[in-house]
């Protein structure tokens, strides 16, 4: 019996920076689902439950800071872990995203073996409730 895919989902509005995620996600056997909206996204993860979630503090419509407090307010999706993608690099910023209840942090331009790292550890940590 095969195991089905990892679902990872990315939320994120620049279009480059997602197909980047995407391609790194999927050549290590994940089935990607993306938005560019933070309610978008938030609509992704409530229907489709993802593994992981690699989200962007910076979107158009409400801040990742923001979907990170509505996803970890949320009775069975706060166990997915996050990854905020920031652009922001300054201490101060690692602590606000951190303390809206992302589970790790990366920075753009993000390091691919570094990034698959944190994620990996994150699912595979299965602190979240599995399928
Ligand atoms: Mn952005």
């Amino acid at each position: 019996m095969e195991t089905p895919n990892k679902i990872a989902l990315i939320i994120e509005d620049i279009e480059s920076n997602m197909k980047l995620l995407k391609a790194i996600l999927e050549l290590k056997g994940y089935s990607v689902l993306n938005a560019s909206e933070g309610v978008v996204g938030w609509n992704s993860a409530r229907k489709h439950c993802p593994d992981i979630i690699l989200l962007d503090m910076q979107l158009p419509d409400v801040s990742g800071l923001t979907v990170a407090r509505m996803l970890k307010g949320h009775e069975t999706l706060k166990a997915i872990p996050i990854v905020a993608v920031t652009a922001f690099a300054q201490d101060t910023d690692q602590e606000r995203v951190l303390n809206s209840g992302c589970d790790a942090y990366v920075s753009k331009p993000i390091t691919v073996s570094s990034f698959m790292q944190t994620v990996e550890t994150l699912v595979g940590s299965e602190k979240h409730l599995s399928n």
